[in-house]
């Protein structure tokens, strides 16, 4: 149960005294629930104010607050004509107060000739006289509510203004209560941070990094605890250890030798497997590196030990891909593969359930499909996921529901993940790099070229398809549901027909999975000789005689996705090329990340300044999924100060007696705070 302590934090905002019906909306829009919410709204800027006694001693441009006497109302009465108001300060220097629109009769109420008023505002002037337009604070000399030297300014939505928000913000903070200290004491005093509740009240008070980097910990800090839990709670449950008797590997016909890297990384996997500590293991390697060798031979080795594996791919294409080319690797071993996706309906279905339940079926390759509730394995040992980033920590709890024990857990990544988001999505994990490319591959040449010579690049299609070889041509999706985007492809795709005829086609995210899957198959069997899609592509599909690839708008990408997406041709032994379009208006910045691209290779390089430019969300692909696991800490904080969390975390559980000591009592509450569900489950768990 969550700590009575924390029951003012998780009141909702509607109960607060003055939040009527018309605020629910806009704060629901900004996803402000409870008063915990508010007091993590933090200001995103702030108006700094000078105090001057009089015009004198400020200058134009400035913001600034002041006492004035109001000396006469002209115009207004028009809506062309702004009302005036003249005001003097105390040496009878005069100020114009100028209001547009309709809020004259509330101005001049608030502003009665003769009468003294602290207002403020940025100082301005109109011909020679100085003047301002609509005061931010206009307040009698007796107010409680006067003008601050340093105003917050919220992010807002509408119906919601600043002052509100800041009304609000301090009612919140009066329901603050004082929680003991979670921090490790040396870290706490050698980075100089403040107590929780002083924190987040010096955040709506003033623009405090100290502060800001402290919540901020906190989060990464319950974040890493929860991973731990999570992790310890798996441990104890344990695997089945698996020491394949090489019955099947054995009998594997590969039409190659496996790479060095191939091979360590095998090495290190079935080193996991004969562990009753459940793997937990990332597998880094770039485009077309072979990582799907590596996982057979996990999966293979779950088949020997007599229990059953399962491989995850995050799209449906990828899946038929991956169960098309297990098949064949795996043809003549008595082995029963099966696929499962949200496609698979009907006795179908109910067949592959069958047969996962009674063991029959030994491999299961799919989609989230296969970890559903309904899903009941005999004995799955070894679970594959292709592509993490699009996998978080409830599915990975969802599959450990799946085993007898936990079962084995292997991820795949062509996308890099710097050490800093590997905390963040899994906690500590081990982790292999498959850091050469098999023989005979020749990179990629890439190049830039901006939009205007687009009608030339159609030419080099043309010559490219005249000499019987295929290509993809790449519009991008923003999002899933931008029409716009979409609209943009078909007609690509229109012009495109223009001067190829049929031998276009056009796959894209809104197609229906049988529809979808046609167009590949099609495209896949040369059918089809130019693919204008969507990043629909991106993961995965294998098309070798595709040697040339145009990304349309590439400076809308993210690096780590264009250097996916490029990895799309280059599979085949012939030179591929691939042609990034950028618009023909771009910045210094999306220049150089472009020429980036142009010039390396390197993955990891290129995630590294992904990360930089576009955050953590984005490059494990939790925004989409939902699943971002911050909210309060920036990209830059969780690099800077995962590690130091995920080490205090450590420091707690394994030294400073776990959650029942003092600092762990007062670490239960961080984690019920953050409502780190998943962790603090397995508190109740025991
Ligand atoms: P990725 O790491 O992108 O998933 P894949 O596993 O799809 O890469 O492998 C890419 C291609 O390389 C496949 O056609 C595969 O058959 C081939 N391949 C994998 N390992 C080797 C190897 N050791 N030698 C030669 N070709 C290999
Ligand atoms: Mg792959």
């Amino acid at each position: 149960m969550r700590p009575d302590i924390l029951n003012p934090l998780f009141t909702d905002i509607r109960a607060l005294k003055g939040v009527g019906p018309g605020l629910a909306k806009p704060l629901e829009r900004l996803g402000l629930e409870r008063v915990k919410d508010v007091l993590y709204h933090f200001p995103n800027s702030w108006t700094y104010r000078k105090s001057v006694s009089c015009l004198d001693a400020a200058d134009v441009g400035q913001n600034i607050i002041l006492t004035v006497t109001v000396m006469d109302h002209r115009g207004g009465n028009s809506p062309r004509a702004p009302l005036r108001i003249f005001a003097a300060d105390a040496e009878r220097n005069y100020i114009t107060l100028t209001f547009f629109g309709r809020n004259g009769g509330w101005a001049r109420k608030q502003l009665p000739v003769g009468e003294k008023r602290i207002i403020s505002g940025k100082l301005d002037h109109y011909g020679d006289e100085l003047q301002m337009v609509h005061p931010d604070h206009i307040v009698p000399l007796d107010s409680d509510s006067s003008p601050g030297l340093a105003e917050p300014i919220y992010p807002l939505s509408d119906g919601l203004t600043n002052k509100r928000m800041g009304q609000l913000a301090a009612t919140s903070l009066q329901a603050v209560p004082d929680l003991a200290e979670w921090i490790e004491p040396t870290l706490l005093s050698s980075r100089g941070w403040s107590s929780w509740s002083k924190s987040i009240n010096l955040l709506h008070n003033k623009d405090d990094q100290d502060a800001r980097d402290r919540l901020a910990y906190d989060e990464l800090f319950s974040n890493q605890l929860a991973m731990r839990l999570i992790r310890a709670a798996m441990d104890k449950r344990a695997a089945v250890p698996i020491c394949g008797d090489g019955s099947l590997v054995s009998k594997l016909a590969l039409p190659f030798a496996l790479t060095g890297a191939q091979q360590r990384a095998i090495a290190d996997i079935e080193g996991d497997l004969a562990q009753s500590r459940p793997m937990l293991r990332l597998l880094q390697g770039d485009v077309g590196a072979g990582k799907t060798m590596v996982a057979l031979m996990a999966l293979l080795r779950g088949v020997e030990a007599g229990m059953q594996s399962a491989m995850l791919a995050p799209t449906e294409i990828l899946a038929r891909q991956h169960y098309a080319s297990l098949q064949k690797l795996l043809s003549g071993l008595p082995i029963n593969i099966a696929i499962l996706t949200g496609r698979e309906k009907g006795s179908l279905r109910e067949a592959t359930l069958m047969g996962l339940a009674d063991g029959s079926i030994h491999i299961l390759v799919g989609t989230h499909a296969i970890f559903q509730e309904a899903v009941t394995y005999k004995a799955l040992a070894v679970a594959v996921i292709d592509e993490q980033h699009r996998f978080g920590v409830s599915q990975r709890l969802m599959l450990s529901r799946k085993g007898r024990g936990v079962p084995h857990l292997l991820v795949m990544t062509a996308t890099p993940i710097p050490r800093s988001l590997a905390l963040a999505a899994y906690g500590e994990m081990d982790s292999s790099i498959l850091d050469e490319l098999p023989p005979g591959r020749t990179p990629v040449e890439t190049r830039v070229m901006s939009q205007d010579r687009l009608s030339e690049l159609v030419d080099g299609v043309a010559r490219h398809l005249a000499a019987g070889k295929q290509a993809f041509w790449v519009c991008p999706l923003v999002e899933e549901s931008d029409k716009s985007d979409l609209a943009a492809a078909e007609q690509r795709a229109e012009q495109l027909r223009l001067r190829f005829g049929d031998q276009v086609a056009l796959v894209h995210g809104r197609m229906r999975g049988p529809e979808k899957d046609a167009v590949m198959e099609r495209f896949v069997a040369g059918e089809t000789r130019l693919l204008v899609a969507t990043t629909v592509i991106e993961v995965g599909v294998d098309v070798p005689n595709a040697s040339l690839m145009v990304i349309e708008a590439a400076d809308r990408f993210g690096l780590a996705q264009l250097h996916q997406l490029r990895g799309r041709v280059g599979r085949g032994s012939e030179k591929s090329v691939c042609i990034l379009v950028r618009s023909t208006q771009i910045g210094e910045t999306a220049r150089a990340r472009l020429a980036l691209v142009r010039e390396t290779n390197d993955g990891f390089r290129i995630a590294e300044e992904d990360l930089k430019l576009r955050g953590a969300g984005e490059l494990l692909g939790t925004r989409q999924s939902g699943e971002n696991p911050f909210r309060v800490a920036t990209p830059e904080q969780v690099r800077a100060l995962i590690g130091v969390a995920a080490d205090d975390a450590r420091l707690l559980l394994d030294r400073d007696g776990g959650l029942d000591g003092a600092r762990g009592q007062a670490a239960r509450v961080a984690l019920y705070l953050f409502e780190r569900d998943a962790g603090v489950a397995t508190l109740r768990g025991g």
